[in-house]
């Protein structure tokens, strides 16, 4: 059984390895919708997978690292890219989170990363 949350956070970036003109060179913001998903069997007097309100909150302190922030001056995210990120997310959380599966960042409502990363 699959449970996915999502957060939102509003952060500014730019990439400072695009070309130059590319429009992703310059400073703006997203608001990015982050899907922390696990996976795992059915507890059975629980009932679930998990307490999403634990989901939660081995989340709140990246969230709290990200959110209305300038991603570029995070360590390790000097180059905040969907896929950095996802990455700089499944590190910190999976120590975490045994029963993470996937993290899906989307930067606009129709560009996804979806990282499925190695068990750490
Ligand atoms: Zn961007």
């Amino acid at each position: 059984m699959e449970l996915r949350k999502s957060f939102q956070i509003e952060s500014a970036h730019h990439l400072p390895n695009v070309p130059a003109g590319h429009k992703c060179g310059r400073l703006h913001g997203h608001s990015w919708v982050i899907e922390i998903v696990v996976e795992g069997p059915v507890g059975e007097g629980t009932g679930w997978v998990m307490d999403f309100a634990d989901l939660k909150a081995a989340f709140r302190p990246l969230y709290d690292q990200l959110d209305h922030c300038y991603l570029n001056e995070i360590e390790g995210l000097e180059n905040p890219t969907s896929e950095r990120l996802a990455l700089w997310i499944w590190a910190r959380l999976k120590p975490l989170l045994p029963l993470l599966v996937e993290v899906v960042i989307a930067e606009t409502c129709t560009s996804r990363c979806i990282y499925r990363g190695p068990d750490i």
